[in-house]
């Protein structure tokens, strides 16, 4: 059971922290939502530091520092947290029985019929309601 409180994922987001916590068992800790959620907070604050530092900065210290801000803490660590959650699909597509399922929807890493994330190696079903990629 995943005991972490809701605000500290958002924390974790908005500090760059890239790894899930190790007690984060139950759900996926990162999505690909709150990824680009918690970029688009941390690009808002740096905008208002920006028109800030407008007020007492020459405009080029203020274009570098807005240019360098938004890559260094907005967009890459996103971009590394988002990295890190995709090969955290990867493992769990490639790797488990719920991988070549048709009711394993990689996009929220969710059981469609069981209405639950899929987050081990063991299926939440157990196997009982496996069906084979149409595709397959
Ligand atoms: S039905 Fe079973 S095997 Fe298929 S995705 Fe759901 S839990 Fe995994």
């Amino acid at each position: 059971m995943n005991q972490r409180p809701r605000n500290d994922r958002w924390m974790d987001l908005l500090l760059l922290r890239m790894r899930e916590p190790v007690d984060a068992v139950d759900r996926p800790y990162y999505t690909t939502g709150s990824i680009v959620t918690a970029a688009m907070i941390r690009v808002a604050l740096l905008g208002l530091i920006c028109i800030a530092l407008a007020q007492v900065a020459d405009a080029t210290i203020v274009w570098w520092t807005a240019m360098l801000s938004l890559w260094g803490l907005g967009i890459y660590p996103a971009w590394l947290q988002h990295q890190a959650f995709h090969e955290t699909v990867e493992r769990i597509t490639v790797g488990t029985l719920c991988g070549a399922c048709r009711y394993f929807n990689e996009t929220n890493q969710l059981c469609t019929i069981m209405d639950v994330h899929v987050t081990s190696e063991e299926p939440p079903c157990e196997g009982e309601g496996w069906e084979p990629l149409e595709n397959a």
